[in-house]
């Protein structure tokens, strides 16, 4: 299976600035998987030579605009390829049906072009098979947000979204291979509801997956170089810990997961 991050930007400044994109995480294996598609998501699959029209699902982790606003637009393609209600959808109540003063942020008509819609419940599993997505909750200004674990048969993936460190994020994780972790700050640097270098290193040394892939990097996070924070933290965790870079591509299968490509500059 390969990861490809369409994206390794996050927060105000930089989703506004793009100086970093902000598509998403797509999974492609037996499914087909787009993750979180902030702006530019439609554009950079094409940039990758993927159509929206093989997408099997979209997961929504939260109602903020880099992780969301795109959906819409994917949501149509999957409709297109049958012109017929396709696909799943797993997103956040905010993000769905609106919670307090934060979404809907897809509307009624969109969630009527696709097959499955699901409300992410923490702990409630949602299959497709052959993979199961597992929601989990996360600590963030959005009261509804959620990451997700995902089953599949070439090992077990935890996406961490927009989060404080709490100790209830690590409920659900067991046995991961593959830990991706929205970090928006630097080292002393934290600010609420979001990881700080610190905390994904506190994560990363309780979860131990065989990989750790940091991204959803805010301002000051790309100006204190992603490289050298991922650093930071392999060598106080010794567990392999990356900085995300735009277009970078990750292989996973039961031998192992690496990164087979750095990013779209080095193709
Ligand atoms: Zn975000
Ligand atoms: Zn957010």
């Amino acid at each position: 299976m390969k990861i490809t991050f369409l994206g390794t930007g996050g927060g105000r400044i930089v989703t506004v600035n793009q100086e970093r994109c902000t598509g998403g995480i797509y999974l492609q294996g037996e499914r087909r998987v787009h993750i979180d598609p902030g702006p530019g998501a439609a554009l950079l699959l094409r940039k990758e030579g993927k159509s929206p029209l093989n997408t099997d699902a979209i997961l929504v982790s939260h109602c903020h605009p880099d992780h969301y606003s795109d959906a819409e637009v994917l949501l149509e393609g999957m409709y297109l390829k049958k012109r017929e209600p396709s696909g799943l959808l797993l997103a956040s109540k905010s993000v769905l049906e609106g919670v307090e003063d934060v979404g809907p942020a897809i509307s009624k008509y969109h969630q009527r072009r696709v097959k499955r819609v699901v409300v992410a419940e923490p702990g409630r599993a949602v299959q497709l098979s052959p993979f199961t997505f597992i929601p989990f909750k996360t600590y963030h200004n959005d009261p509804s947000s959620v990451g997700f674990i995902i089953d599949t048969p070439s090992g077990r993936i935890s996406y961490v979204s927009d989060t404080s460190l709490n100790p209830g994020l690590l409920s659900q994780q067991k046995k991961i291979d593959l830990l991706i972790l929205s970090v928006t700050r630097p080292l002393e640097a934290r600010i609420k509801y979001h990881l700080s270098t610190e905390d994904a290193a506190f994560l990363v040394e309780k979860i131990k997956p065989a990989l750790a892939i940091m991204t959803h990097f805010g301002k000051k996070a790309i100006n204190s170089d992603p490289d050298l924070q991922a650093g930071w933290v392999h060598r106080k965790t010794k567990i392999k810990t990356v900085a995300a870079k735009d277009g970078m591509v990750v292989e996973m299968s039961k031998g192992g997961v690496e990164v087979v490509r750095e990013g779209w500059s080095e193709v």
